[in-house]
């Protein structure tokens, strides 16, 4: 249960003054639900009224478009009509101003600015003729509520229909529901960094005085971060102990059957490979539940160690099934995994979608029956009537793409079931930390031996006829000699999918008439038969150029394919351009990648391809890739699905994220309960970032 302490900040933001539903609404939209959502909702810029110059002080070249704050006697009105704003004409003895306002009624602006009376009057100043003029000013005041006036105002970031103002009483409001708290962070890390306590760093991020006070780097903004990451960190670190509590079963294998299978392997397995193999053995012979993620680039050899550990499951007499993303995945596992794992005796079964009736019906009951031993297959493997004899490992494939539901809905189908997710993905380790600290990670850092570096070009998008027709010429003097296949992989429009198929197919057509029946189509809204056949086709038959949309990003491996066309690189992000570009360069041949570019490129855009064209280092690729996004925007954080950060940025507070790691680490080291007076303030912090299902491991306190 949430301690008291903190029910007036997880109130509704309707509670605060001058929020009815409609603004609430507006605020939910912009920061969030609730009251502590306002105090998380930092300013993003700050406008200084500080400048008080007399009026006639007011020109052009002095107070070009500046904020000013004037001090004047309201002089005279004059009513608009039509289309002609409404002007007041104010003085201060040394000058006038005149105030402009469009589309409001003249009784509102003789009560806002009544004739003889002084007003404070803030806003930007312009000139008309050189004369000084304010139109619609953002504070119109009586001098005895003069401090109504922040001279240093912050900006909020802001939804359509709120204004800044009005989000800036809203949070000063919610500051005014801020308890008291304890001191959740070590005190001497605390003086070293210089940070204030909890409240004053709250105070502080929301009244910026200076430009300075709005970098990540500000007192106040770090340990505001610092908190939000400690939350986390503690929270990960505390279902991680649950977990490693949990009993598991002891899935020892006897080797008999990996030896007969890796003798016909053809090769040997990276050193990688050998030791991801020997963490997930050791995992499966704990009497633990194993959850570890295998990391590695495209290529880098997961699906070998994955059928490892499920001869490892077979040998303790336990099923294992693998769970793709997608049907065309599955299929090609499932003819892998059959290969690899015949000499073994061992038989892969199938199960999708496209399973039906009889067919269905057979593999249902081969696996109830225990009769399968190993299955992959789509989500059609979570249907609750599909039943194991003894579900021993789940492994999932490209897990982001499968949500917790699903993960569980398939390791409830077997006894204490250990779990093998597999990325190929790579995560920069700050982020892994933080989105997937509770799992356990095995990294496949080499590439099997024998890949060459695929020659990655960026070419500007005006040489396209230049580059079409290069490769019309080189497919045509290849004759379909089944040698040389080519991507050509069509832009992100928008993120619509219907307008990415339409440029596909536009370019399909363009090029199929330079290639008559050589050139292939697969795109996200094919059925997933006419998917297969275009990939079957693009494989091994008649096509040797396939357009596709992104749909290629994941899994498929066609090693005579050797060139690759990314058209609108720009467009992509750099993790995904790095997965598209693995297509290639996978069998032993020079393989080369154009990335087509619109000029001229952003600043971004240009450090993204110069990163592409310098590494084929996935893990390097993702550490850059965070740092030029910043955190929020990095490809992990969206696909983990936990609460993104609001107050740390993994770019900017990078080094934050480790010392986090430690201290939680320590923390639960001495107080695994968190009841010491320091633990008792770190169950606070732990409900302010909403962690309260990590709180709810702990004991009772
Ligand atoms: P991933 O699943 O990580 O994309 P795969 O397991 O599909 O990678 O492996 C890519 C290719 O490399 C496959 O053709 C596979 O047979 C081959 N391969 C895997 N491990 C090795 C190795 N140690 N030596 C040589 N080739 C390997
Ligand atoms: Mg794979």
């Amino acid at each position: 249960m949430r301690p008291a302490l903190l029910d007036r900040l997880f109130a509704p933001a309707t509670v605060l003054p001058g929020i009815g539903p409609q603004l609430g609404r507006l605020i939910e939209r912009a920061a969030g639900p609730l009251v502590v959502d306002l105090l998380w909702h930092l300013p993003a810029g700050l406008v200084d009224r500080r400048a008080a110059p007399p009026i006639g002080a007011l020109n052009p070249r002095d107070w070009p478009d500046a904020i000013v704050t004037v001090k004047a006697t309201v002089e005279r009105h004059q009513p608009g009509f039509g289309r002609r704003p409404s002007r007041v004409v104010c003085g201060d003895g040394t000058g006038t101003l005149t105030l402009v306002y469009f589309n409001v009624k003249g009784e509102q602006l003789l009560r806002l600015l009544p004739i003889g009376a002084e007003r404070i009057i803030s806003g930007r100043v312009e000139y008309y003729g050189g004369a000084p003029q304010m139109a619609h000013p953002d504070h119109v005041v009586a001098p005895d509520l003069a401090d109504q006036v922040r001279a240093i105002e912050p900006v909020y970031p802001l939804t359509a229909g709120l204004s800044s103002r009005i989000v800036a009483k809203a949070v000063a409001a919610a500051l005014g529901r801020a308890p008291e708290v304890p001191e959740w962070l070590d005190p001497a890390w605390r003086a070293r960094r210089r940070w204030p306590g909890w409240g004053e760093a709250l105070a502080a991020a929301h009244a910026p005085q200076s430009e300075a006070d709005l970098a990540p780097a500000s007192p106040a903004r770090e340990r505001l971060a610092y908190d939000e990451i400690l939350a986390s960190q503690l929270a990960v670190a505390l279902v991680r102990a649950r977990r490693r509590s949990r009993r598991g079963r002891i899935l020892a294998g006897t080797g008999a059957l990996q030896s007969r299978a890796e003798a016909e392997f053809g090769f040997a397995l990276t050193g990688s490979q050998r030791q991801a193999v020997a963490e997930i053995a050791g995992d499966m012979m704990a009497p633990r539940r194993m959850m570890r993620l295998l990391q590695g680039d495209v290529g880098s050899g997961k699906t070998v160690v994955a059928l490892v550990a499920m001869l490892i499951a077979v040998e303790s007499g336990a099923q294992a099934a693998l769970l793709a993303p997608t049907e065309m995945l599955a299929r090609q596992h499932h003819q892998v995994l059959q290969r690899l794992a015949a000499p073994a005796g061992v038989e892969i079964g199938l199960l999708t979608g496209r399973e039906k009736g009889r067919a269905r019906d057979s593999m249902l009951a081969s696996l109830a029956s225990g009769l399968t031993p190993v299955v992959v297959g789509t989500h059609a493997l979570v249907q609750p009537d599909v039943a194991f004899r003894d579900l021993g490992l789940a492994v999932i494939d490209e897990q982001h793409r499968f949500g917790v539901e699903q993960r569980l809905a398939l390791t409830a189908k077997g006894q204490d079931c250990d779990t093998l997710l597999m990325s190929a993905t790579p995560i920069p380790r700050t982020l892994m930390m933080t989105a997937y600290g509770d799992l356990d990670v095995s990294r496949l850092v080499e590439k099997p031996p024998g890949r060459r570096p695929v020659d990655t070009r960026a070419v500007p998008l005006d040489r396209f006829d230049e580059v079409s027709g290069a490769v019309a010429r080189a497919l045509a003097r290849n004759g379909g000699s089944n040698e040389a296949k080519l991507f050509w992989v069509c832009p992100m429009v928008e993120e619509s999918e219907t307008t990415d198929i339409a440029a596909a197919e536009e370019r399909y057509r363009a090029l199929s008439e330079m290639l008559p029946g050589r050139v292939g189509l697969v795109h996200g809204r094919m059925k997933g038969a006419d998917k297969d056949r275009a990939m079957a086709q693009f494989a091994g038959g008649s096509v040797d150029l396939l357009v596709a949309t992104t749909v290629i990003e994941v899994g498929i491996d066609v090693p005579a394919a050797t060139v690759m066309v990314i058209e609108h690189a720009e467009r992509f992000g750099l993790a995904q351009l790095h997965q598209l570009r693995g297509r290639i360069g996978r069998g032993d041949r020079q393989s080369t990648c154009l990335l087509l570019y619109q000029s001229p490129l952003g600043d971004i855009a240009r450090q993204r391809l110069a990163i592409l064209r310098e590494t084929e280092d996935g893990f390097r690729i993702a550490e850059e890739d965070l740092r030029l996004r910043g955190g929020g925007e990095a490809l992990g954080t969206r696909q983990s699905g936990l609460p993104a950060l609001r107050l740390a940025d993994l770019a900017q507070h990078e080094g934050l994220v480790a010392v986090a790691h430690d201290d939680a680490r320590l923390i639960l080291e001495r107080d695994p309960q968190l009841t010491s007076p320091r633990g008792e303030a770190l169950r606070l912090l732990l409900y302010l970032f909403r962690r309260d299902e990590a709180v709810q491991y702990l004991r009772a306190g």
